[in-house]
């Protein structure tokens, strides 16, 4: 039996037509039903549908032999120990810096509202800049309205969530999409199974 696991929502979505070009397609719809496993058209291929940052976890723990999650939160899992051989160029976006539109130049010192701790982190670092990082789990675009934080490191896709509250992207951290990981003893133990998946995926991918 092979278990996938896949971050629930926009990354499930997009990546429904990659599963199906590899001749997986689920049995039911997550969000018509409250089935958390999901069997598939195939006897040997479940899929597990959770959320984003618990991927890499059940990955990590081989509780599912694969799974698709963002980069930005394999970033922030730290996730070495993981196979991660392909993107899969899907929910893709942007991890940017992002404050009002009008603010000055950043200082040496900043306080910096995110959900990306460890991406924050080491973004600051590098530049030598002096961050104070304050963790928040959502509406990260609040903290600098309401003098929580200077500036806020998110994902950002067209922008709109961002202008809708007066502020706006200015730096790229780094460009995030999908990836297919693997936990290490099933690519070993399962590679019969798992090999002609990943090279379905390239080959879709290839011809995109
Ligand atoms: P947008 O208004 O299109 O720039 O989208 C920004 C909002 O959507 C922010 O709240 C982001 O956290 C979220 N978002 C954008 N792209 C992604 C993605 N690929 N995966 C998860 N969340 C995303």
């Amino acid at each position: 039996m092979l278990t996938i696991a896949v971050s629930k929502g926009r990354i499930y979505e997009d990546a429904l037509p990659l599963l199906e070009a590899a001749g997986i397609v689920p049995l039911d719809d997550p969000k018509k039903c409250r089935k958390l496993i999901l069997d598939t058209n195939r006897d040997d291929v479940r899929l597990i549908i959770i959320r984003a940052t618990d991927v890499p976890t059940f990955v990590e723990h081989g509780a599912a032999d694969l799974g698709i999650a963002g980069k930005d939160v394999l970033l922030e899992h730290g996730a070495q120990t993981l196979y991660e051989p392909l993107d899969l160029g899907i929910a893709r976006c942007r991890m940017m810096t992002a404050t009002f539109v009008d603010a000055p130049p950043m200082g040496r010192r900043v306080r910096v509202a995110t959900k990306y701790v460890k991406t924050a982190k080491s973004y600051f670092a590098n530049l030598g800049i002096q961050a104070e990082i304050i963790k928040l789990y959502g509406s990260m675009e609040l903290a600098p309205l309401v003098g929580l934080a200077d500036c806020i490191v998110d994902l950002v896709e067209t922008g709109n969530t961002l202008k809708a509250n007066g502020l706006e992207p200015k730096e790229l951290i780094c460009e995030i999409s999908s990836r297919l990981v693997v936990n290490k003893a099933s690519m070993k133990m399962k590679h019969a199974l798992i090999q002609p998946l990943i090279d379905q995926f390239e080959i879709t991918l290839a011809n995109q």
